[in-house]
Parts: structure tokens; C-alpha cells; sequence
């Protein structure tokens, strides 16, 4: 079973300060797995979890994880700001983006971030765009075809729109060499939320395999090897969550057999997750409003899509937990709604839960990962807090609420906001 980790007394001692919607973090959880990530894959000397800001880009957040040598994946300007700005130095910084407007590519190179480039034609467009190719470069690889381990397709990286072709990738690396690079990488993102602990062993058999042969091909100076993101969390209460030790114990075998032998043994090994550091060690809590009888029963609650888009976008499951109620049995059918006009703006369909009450709080799981994040705006609603629930028990605002005033803030070109009446 799915338990939230946060009880019911410390929520409601939560929503007396900060009202519904909000989402919540757990700093223990949050700990306890960046430490479990950095023992994992201690065996490699230059390892370096690059958390993918764009997952969960809170200030707070990142900080924790920055204690635990964590650097910052970004892929756009305003990432690389926010981690530039949190202190992290160039090299703590992975500038994984792709279709790339050349102003990123300058600031990526001003703050002296590590350059993931995404496709062939950018070796020349960053090159025209800061005059010169950096020391330290690296190439995104998309192998095509189908992902496959054992005999199960994990995902379809011949249809993605990321990466160089291997031809492209030895003929980058030729070039990028010729022009004066001097440390290279490889990067690849294969699969998605993937919940297996042979994801990263597969995968890095594959980049590894690569780099001996081009290395060969071209004698260029290979310094890392990014198995980014991918490692999934479990979002449905009976998936076996992976094993993190397991997963480094994987590639620390497929290292030893692969890299080792070809003279490779001082390969550093970096990894960008996002969902991994963060899924489960956040929750979107939200309040039952209204319930609804008519060809379904409904039950509409303050949080929307606008606050968590993955069930809208991909029809995605989050396991909800009806607080107060653990003993009571789930014999109620519902619709959990929000209230977009828009049908899909539903975080549960025909899910079986307790009976639901006006006023009873909600806890969205796994949200701590492309939740926040992921939000928009859509019928001017706002987006909601984030809270902190610290190792001892205290919590503390991590980002206020929108309000109006921020929803209207781009209209400073006109004079529309002194007509404004103040709802309260
Ligand atoms: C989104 C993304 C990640 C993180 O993916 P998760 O599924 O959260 O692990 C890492 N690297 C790149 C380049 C990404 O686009």
C-alpha cells in the first residue's frame, strides 16, 4: 500500500496556515534518497548526479540536493539562471537542451556550463554563436531503432526527436576535435520512468560499447559517460519500486567488463534524473468541494490540471489517499475532478476510494517530480504553493501562491491593472 508521508494530524495543522492547494515536499525522503543515489555509484571516482531542474525547479529543493555534490541539468535560459544563481560552478552545470535559441548557447558558455549538444547542425551554430568551440563538449546519441531489454520495447528512440545518429556522433566528434575541443562526452535518453533496475546497466552497455569504438575512431579524450534521466519511480501501488544500489551495482559490472579493459577505467559516469530525486518525496494536497451525482458520481476538489497536468496530458496515474480514512473501506466509485472547463481535467477515473466528505483532504502521490512544474495557466487559474515538511517536523514556504497580480503582471505595457477590483 501507498501511505502519504505526511499523517493526518501534521496536515491539518498544515492547511490551519496554508490553504488547499498546495504542494507539499518531504525533506527526509528527499535526503535519505540523494544520500542512497551518491553510495550507489561511489565506486566511480568522477560521478556526478546532474538533478534535471526542469522536474522540480525549486531553489529550496535544489539546495538540499546540492549537499549531496548533486550539480544541475538545464535546459533552458531561465534553468541555467536559477542554477548559476544558486551557486553551482560550470562544471556542477549540464546544458542538456535541444532545439537551442543561440542565447542560451552564450550564457550556457558565459557561466561555463558543460554543453550537451543535441544534434550535428549545432556544432556549427554554436560555433558562430560564441566564436569558438568549448574544451569541453558533449554529443547526445540516439541509437534509433527500438529500446529493448530482454524482449520488452521500453520506448521508441527512433521516433524521438533527440540526438545524434551513430554516423553523426563519430563525425561530430572528428570534427569537434578538429576544431579544438579537447574533453568529450556522450549522452543518451532512451527511456522513460522506467521501472526496472536493468534500465541504466542496458543502457550503459550500449554508451559504453560506443565510446570504445570511438575512441578508436577518432582518439578523442573521453571523459564521461551521462546515462541522464529515465529511472523511474512507481506510481501505481503495486509496481516494485528500483533499486538504486542494484542500479549502480549494474553499471559498476558493465564498467568493469566494457570500459575497463579497453583502458577506459578513469571514465567519469554522470547521471541527470529528475523524477528519481524527487517523485516521491512530494504531494499535491487538495480539498473535496463538491460532489456531483449524475451519470457518474464526481467529487471536485480546489486543485486542477493547472496544478498537476500529467493525468490531463498522459493519462497518467497518481494514487490518491483520502486523509483520516485509512480504515475505511473503498466501496465508493468516483471522478475526481478539477475545474478547467476541459473533460480531461480529471486526477483519478472509476477510482475505488472511501466515501468522500465536503472537506475532506486529498493526497495526490508522486508529484514531486514534473508536477509543479509542468503547470500552466489555462482559464487565468493560478498556481499554488509549495511547502516544505522539514526532517523535524516544522514546515516552511517554499514559493508563495500566484496571485492575480502575478497572473496579470505581463500586462505592464498597458494600464490595465489600476482598474482592477481586489476580489477580497
Ligand atoms: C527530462 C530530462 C531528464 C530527467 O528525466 P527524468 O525522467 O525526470 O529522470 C534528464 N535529462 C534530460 C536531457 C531531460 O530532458
Amino acid at each position: 500500500m501507498k501511505e502519504p508521508f505526511v499523517t493526518y494530524e501534521k496536515l491539518q495543522e498544515i492547511v490551519a496556515k496554508y490553504p488547499t492547494p498546495f504542494y507539499l515536499y518531504d525533506e527526509k525522503g528527499i535526503r535519505e534518497n540523494a544520500k542512497a543515489v551518491k553510495e550507489a555509484f561511489a565506486w566511480n571516482k568522477g560521478f556526478r548526479e546532474y538533478f534535471a531542474v526542469k522536474a522540480t525547479p525549486n531553489p529550496f529543493l535544489i539546495n538540499i540536493l546540492k549537499e549531496y555534490g548533486c550539480g544541475c541539468d538545464c535546459s533552458s535560459m531561465t534553468e541555467l539562471m536559477m542554477s548559476d544563481a544558486l551557486g553551482f560552478s560550470g562544471e556542477e552545470i549540464m546544458f542538456s537542451s535541444n532545439d537551442t535559441p543561440a542565447e542560451e548557447f552564450a550564457f550556457a558558455d558565459k557561466i561555463g556550463a558543460t554543453i550537451n549538444l543535441d544534434d550535428f547542425t549545432h556544432i556549427d551554430f554554436l560555433e558562430k554563436t560564441i566564436g569558438k568551440i568549448p574544451e569541453t563538449i558533449s554529443c547526445r546519441f540516439n541509437p534509433g531503432g527500438v529500446f529493448k531489454i530482454s524482449n520488452s520495447i521500453m520506448d521508441n528512440p527512433g521516433d524521438a526527436k533527440y540526438g545524434f545518429t551513430k554516423e553523426q556522433l563519430f563525425e561530430g566528434f572528428k570534427i569537434l576535435k578538429e576544431k579544438g575541443a579537447k574533453r568529450f562526452g556522450i549522452h543518451a535518453f532512451l527511456a522513460s520512468n522506467t521501472v526496472t533496475n536493468d534500465y541504466y546497466p542496458t543502457l550503459a552497455k550500449t554508451l559504453f560499447e560506443t565510446v570504445v569504438e570511438l575512441k578508436e575512431a577518432t582518439g578523442c579524450d573521453i571523459r564521461f559517460i551521462n546515462l541522464s534521466g529515465g529511472v523511474g519511480i512507481p506510481y501505481t501501488p503495486d509496481q516494485k519500486p528500483n533499486d538504486i544500489r542494484a542500479i549502480g551495482e549494474g553499471v559498476r559490472k558493465v564498467y568493469e567488463e566494457v570500459l575497463v579493459p579497453a583502458g577506459l577505467g578513469d571514465v567519469a559516469i554522470y547521471t541527470e534524473m529528475g523524477r528519481f530525486m524527487m517523485g516521491p518525496y512530494g504531494c499535491l494536497v487538495t480539498k473535496a468541494i463538491h460532489e456531483k451525482h449524475t451519470y457518474k458520481e464526481y467529487i471536485g476538489v480546489d486543485a486542477c490540471a493547472v496544478n498537476l497536468m500529467r493525468p490531463a496530458m498522459y493519462g497518467a496515474y497518481h494514487h490518491i489517499t483520502v486523509m483520516g480514512k485509512d480504515n475505511s473501506v473503498c466501496d465508493h466509485k468516483y471522478d475526481i475532478t478539477g475545474s478547467l472547463c476541459e473533460n480531461n481535467d480529471k486526477f483519478a477515473i472509476d477510482r475505488m476510494l472511501p466515501k468522500i466528505d465536503m472537506g475532506d483532504l486529498l493526497v495526490i502521490h508522486d508529484t514531486g517530480a514534473h508536477g509543479y512544474s509542468m503547470g500552466y495557466n489555462y482559464n487565468g487559474k493560478l498556481k499554488s504553493a509549495e511547502i516544505l515538511l522539514k526532517e523535524d517536523g516544522s514546515f516552511e514556504l517554499i514559493r508563495r501562491a500566484e496571485t492575480p497580480k502575478d497572473y496579470f503582471a505581463t500586462f505592464d505595457c498597458f494600464d490595465i491593472l489600476k482598474n482592477m477590483k481586489d476580489p477580497k
